[in-house]
């Protein structure tokens, strides 16, 4: 994949003119951000019924954040609600909503769209901070004001929702659009009258893709691992995960701010999920099957946008064909609109697409090897070669882009120091190829290289292995943490050495200590909120904190699993076999490549099977 980057952005003109709201406008950093902003909804209150919208991040982040974004137009979208956003505050400002200044404690739903572990703890710290009880099970039996119902949702929430099950009612398994709306209307027509657990059981048992923790009970081997949850009588055994399979508009920015990422782009997606199958990804099988939006629905989303606008950006290009593309190109030059891409495959580089991509400003390119050689490419299913990045490397500066970033991971199950190695000769490799066109040219390629530690996900066929460990291990067997960073530490010093000979080189890496911490999150179970309980109120540190809850990183994050094992996530159906994930994680070892989703022929993997 190529990740694709532009300069600056330029700071939007200010299109709304809002009236000052009588309850909060105080000249604060609140009023600046929303008079930025454009897209954002002020209701009064009078006879609405208010929600409040969470993002536990800091407002750049969740603004960046597209399935925030659409989580809260959907819900303002209704006439009877008034749905406001919460941020993480900063520089020591006040917990406060974005559109009207209230404070948490006067919603009587909270809402949390979450995509990423890491932030898991801010999750409770924003609870902390609005006054919530951050435990579902000190919340008063009826659901007001200041004892909210808290509902969370977002990628993270069906990839492994337990880590955060002790301090949310409910979770929205699946995708927004087929669930939101009528989940909220009936939350907001029984809160009043039903207590706390006849309102989740009565949702749980009408409507799929709802899972309310607190009537599923985890039980415990004698070795103390995780082996079932227990529902209460008349709920289901697994929770469905819910999907949109068709749409009429596809999913697009809804709120444009200059503080976001990609400020000066209408963001649009071609469809969801990806049909390439990479071991590794969690995305790529959590948003099975692939779906491709045809492109009147593609149009019809991009049509929404602020005719200010001239630069839309495309998600999903893994898996968009050419006719649709040119199709899509055509309207958006008779539009007058320049087309931009979020990512690229490197081996999906044609000569139209450069000039496109070149002619579009762009600034520097991310091309995703991700494994350090040729092998590891296929263990991981990448289906990319050597040939397709040098190509792809040379064709971009010779369309004078002059910044590539290499994206590598390290820690990937069979890798070793040869792998490396070849990491170090690849680059060299794209030096040579990119040198020449520089010299000729009269000016250098600039070349970032990004390491990340990886960390084996839920629901891929990676979920069977264990943090940093390049063997398999059997189901329960564990390696000491300790030794499993120090060996990434050493794995991560062997590249910067090897890299550091070449110049024009920059190389950043995550620090292998973080990535176990998220890797715990990622795989944790329920006893993992005593931990995250424990940092949030007294700033303990995470492995401090995991001690004191009597728990280790080796039992979640460095063992390994066997075929049959009950994980954290198995609460969840997605669909797929755990089988299929363990033959692909089988066939990895042997470095044999598996072909892309055809979900008009495949049956492979369960989702296709009606
Ligand atoms: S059944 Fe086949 S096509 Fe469908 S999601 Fe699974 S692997 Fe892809």
């Amino acid at each position: 994949m190529i990740l694709i980057t532009y300069g600056q952005a330029p700071v939007q003109e200010v299109a709304i003119k809002r009236k000052k709201q009588a309850s909060g406008s105080d000249g604060s950093r609140r009023d600046v951000l929303l008079e930025q902003e454009r897209g954002s909804f002020l209701k009064k209150w009078t006879g609405l019924r208010p929600i409040a919208l969470l993002y536990p991040n800091r407002y750049r982040v969740g603004m960046s954040s597209l399935g925030f974004q659409l989580v809260y137009s959907l819900l303002n979208n209704l006439e009877s609600i008034v749905c406001e956003r919460f941020f993480l505050p900063e520089n020591g400002e006040r917990f406060l909503s974005i559109e009207s200044g209230r404070e948490l404690d006067q919603f009587p739903l909270v809402y949390i769209s979450i995509s990423f572990e890491h932030d898991y703890l801010h999750l409770v710290e924003m609870l902390l901070q609005g006054g919530i009880a951050p435990l579902a099970a000190d919340r008063d039996e009826q659901v007001s004001p200041g004892s909210p119902l808290v509902v969370c949702g977002g990628v993270a929430t069906f990839m492994n929702p337990e880590p955060l099950a002790p301090f949310v009612d409910l979770f929205f398994i699946g995708e927004a659009e087929p669930l939101l709306e009528k989940v909220t209307d009936f939350l907001l027509d029984h809160f009043p009258d039903s207590s706390r657990q006849d309102l989740l059981y009565n949702l749980c048992r009408k409507h799929e893709g709802c899972y309310a923790p607190a009537l599923y009970t985890p039980e415990y081997d004698d070795s103390g691992r995780l082996a079932a949850h227990r529902p209460e009588p008349g709920l289901v055994p697994t929770i469905k995960k819910i999907f949109q399979e068709q749409c009429s508009k596809a999913s697009h920015s809804q709120l444009l701010t200059p503080e976001a990422e990609f400020s000066d782009l209408f963001l649009t997606e071609l469809g969801r999920g990806c049909s390439r199958g990479c071991r590794f990804c969690a995305a790529g099988y959590i948003y099975r099957p692939p779906r491709l939006w045809d492109a009147d629905a593609v149009i019809a989303g991009i049509e929404e946008r602020n005719r200010e606008i001239s630069r839309v950006g495309l998600l999903g290009m893994e898996m968009a064909d050419a006719m649709e593309l040119d199709t899509l190109s055509d309207y958006l030059q008779e539009s007058g609109c320049a087309l931009s891409f979020s990512s690229l495959r490197a081996d999906r580089l044609s000569g139209p697409l450069l000039e496109l991509l070149s002619e579009s400003g762009l600034k520097s390119v991310a091309i995703a090897p991700d494994g350090c050689s040729e092998r590891l490419r296929k263990v991981i299913n990448k289906g990319l070669d050597e040939q397709d990045l040098l190509l792809a490397a040379e064709r971009l500066v010779d369309a004078g882009i002059y910044k590539l970033k290499l994206y590598l991971m390290i820690g990937l199950p069979s890798e070793t120091l040869e792998d490396l190695d070849e990491a170090i000769e690849l680059l060299a490799k794209i030096k040579n190829k990119t040198d020449l066109i520089g010299r000729r040219r009269g000016r250098l390629c600039d070349i970032t290289i990004s390491i990340n530690c990886f960390t084996p996900k839920a629901w891929t066929p990676f979920q069977f292995h264990a943090f940093g460990v390049s063997s398999r291990l059997e189901s329960g067997e564990t390696r000491p943490a300790g030794e499993v960073v120090a060996g990434l530490k050493k794995k991560l010093k062997y590249l910067k050495k090897g890299f550091k000979k070449y110049a024009n080189v920059h190389v950043n890496h995550d620090k292998p200590d973080n990535v176990l911490f998220q890797a715990v999150l990622a795989r944790g179970d329920r006893r993992v909120a005593d931990m995250l309980l424990e940092m949030a109120r007294n700033r303990t540190p995470w492995k401090q904190a995991m001690k004191q809850a009597g728990l280790s990183p080796e039992q979640y994050a460095v063992r390994g699993y066997g075929e049959k094992d009950y994980f954290p996530w198995s609460i969840i159906d997605h669909s797929i076999k755990q089988s299929f994930l363990w033959k692909e994680y089988q066939k990895s070892f042997t470095a044999k490549s598996s072909v892309p989703c055809n979900t008009e022929k495949c049956r492979l993997c369960g989702v296709c099977n009606g």
